[in-house]
């Protein structure tokens, strides 16, 4: 009987999903196997709310494959040893995969390629996570494309491929034989423990987040995906598209459908720029898959060598929520407590933490990955990289956010500091966002003092990164 493996990675669903469309076709009967990765699991990189999530959606697809007549098969072990093992005993011909532009992804591939291939069982990966992959969208003289606007006015130009067709029932029933682990009762089991709330995870969870903002919310996107208290302003697809419980080529779909019916220019526009976003996403996928340094060091390899000075309290105080900023400190209790940030604070914090206190980005990357539920590499490095002016196309390291007027701009109210803050709750709007400033002092004293001065820090960053351009321009 022709069998044919899929491999579970970031593509966590049986609708939309070439790999596994692909491996239907290929064979009379498919074998579904997720395997844990030891290397993966013991990264710095990985923390409890990304392992909650990715449990979560294990769950949820081993039970969407087994209203299919599957059976996922949960190995733990290295990946090549783990295939091997089962070709064999299925005696599959091939193993199919959906690819992944990570750095270490690409090694590994290539190790479980060639071991398979060492046995006759062949490996074929898909393009699948994203609508252009690598070197698919080029400038007019056959390069990358290092900014973004001219890579989204090409990206725009090409049709976007229709999403594939969900999964068949199975053919032939899956062989009892074949051994698989139960799926541990929580990520803690894992070696990292959640301590947030589980976000929504698995397929039809993604499905119904991606419809639910697509049925209106859509629309006032182009204004209020700026407003950080505004919980519906943003999709929150991101961990989805990140574990693949929802493909961008589904989200892209809909989102046509929807924009079809919208009758007004603001409605048009909020579709517009969401696709704008979506498109972000592919762009810094293609910036690791070309530029893998990224994931080590700068974009701009001159940067470095920029001498960050910042005192390790500091960066503490930037994990804790307690650097007397309130933009900064709500944003991080924000992340610490739900494994949620939004863009705009995003943006803000990472700015505070490389520009004000002069810690290296690749610090806050790290901290950001352990913490959120959606931590993808490239997605994050290229937010991180374009904060700290660093990237390709980064804010230009002499635009610094005031955290005072990004916060009086964002959240003018002071809604979501306070909900974060309760040590604000008293402090009037006007001063919500400088507290030290308000004359009648109704800060709660247990609110820090600033750790830092923005003006004399902004000086201090801008001589930083002038020491290095003098030295490349020397
Ligand atoms: C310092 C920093 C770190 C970041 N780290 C991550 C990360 O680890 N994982 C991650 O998915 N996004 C990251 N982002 C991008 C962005 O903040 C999140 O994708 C977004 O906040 C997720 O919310 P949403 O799903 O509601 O997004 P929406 O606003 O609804 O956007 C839709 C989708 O587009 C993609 N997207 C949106 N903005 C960006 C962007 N700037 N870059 C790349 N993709 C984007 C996401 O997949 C998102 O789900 C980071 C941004 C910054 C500035």
């Amino acid at each position: 009987m022709k069998t044919a493996i899929h491999w579970f990675r970031r593509d966590l669903r049986v609708s939309d999903n070439t790999a596994l469309h692909e491996a239907d076709l290929a064979g009379e009967r498919v074998v579904p196997v997720f395997c844990w990765d030891e290397a993966i699991l013991r990264s710095p990189d990985v923390g409890g709310p990304r392992v909650a999530f990715l449990l979560e959606s294990l769950r949820s697809l081993a039970s969407n494959l087994e209203a299919l007549g599957h059976r996922l098969i949960v190995r733990r072990g290295r990946p090549e040893d783990v295939l091997v093992g089962l070709a064999a005993e299925t005696g599959a011909g091939a193993v199919h995969a959906n690819r992944d532009y990570e750095p270490y992804a690409r090694e590994r591939d290539a190790r479980v390629a060639a071991a398979l291939g060492a046995r006759g069982v062949a490996f074929r990966a898909f393009k699948d996570s994203v609508i252009w992959e690598e070197r698919e969208v080029l400038t007019g003289s056959g390069g990358v494309y290092t900014v973004f606007t001219p890579y989204s006015r090409s990206w725009r130009a090409r049709a976007v491929p229709a999403p594939r067709p969900r999964l068949a029932p199975a053919r032939v029933p899956s062989v009892a034989g074949w051994a698989s682990e139960p799926l541990p009762a929580s990520a803690s089991e894992l070696g990292h423990p959640c301590d947030v709330g589980l976000f929504p995870a698995g397929e039809r969870a993604g499905l119904k987040a991606l419809d639910e903002f697509l049925r209106g919310r859509v629309e006032r996107y182009g204004t209020g995906r700026d407003t950080p208290s505004d919980d519906g302003g943003t999709s929150r697809l991101s961990p989805h598209l990140r574990f693949g419980t929802v493909n961008v080529r589904t989200a892209l779909e809909r989102l046509g459908r929807a924009r079809a019916s919208v009758t007004t220019e603001v409605g048009r526009r909020g579709c517009e720029v969401w696709e704008t976003e979506l498109i972000w996403r592919e762009f810094y996928a293609q910036v690791l898959a070309n530029h893998p340094h990224v994931a080590r060091g700068a974009f701009r390899r001159e940067y470095d060598a920029l001498a960050w000075e910042g005192r390790e309290e500091w960066f503490g105080a930037w994990c804790a929520g307690a650097t007397g900023y309130p933009i900064v400190d709500a944003a991080m209790r924000c992340l610490n407590a739900t494994g949620w940030m939004h863009n705009r604070l995003r943006m803000i914090v990472a700015m505070f933490l490389t520009k004000d206190l002069l810690v290296s980005w690749q610090r806050g990357e790290q901290y950001f990955m352990q913490r959120l539920v959606d931590g993808d590499l490239a997605a994050n490095n290229g937010g991180w990289q374009w904060s700290a002016g660093t990237g390709t196309d980064a804010a230009p390291y002499f635009r610094i956010f005031n955290p005072v007027s990004q916060g009086e701009k964002f959240d003018p109210q002071g809604v979501f500091v306070r909900r974060w803050l309760p040590e604000l709750a008293d402090v009037p709007d006007r001063f919500v966002h400088r507290p030290w400033d308000d004359p009648g002092r109704r800060m709660a004293r247990s609110y820090p003092a600033r750790i830092v001065d923005h003006g004399e820090q902004r000086e201090r960053c801008l001589r930083m990164f002038k020491a290095v351009r003098g030295a490349v321009e020397a």
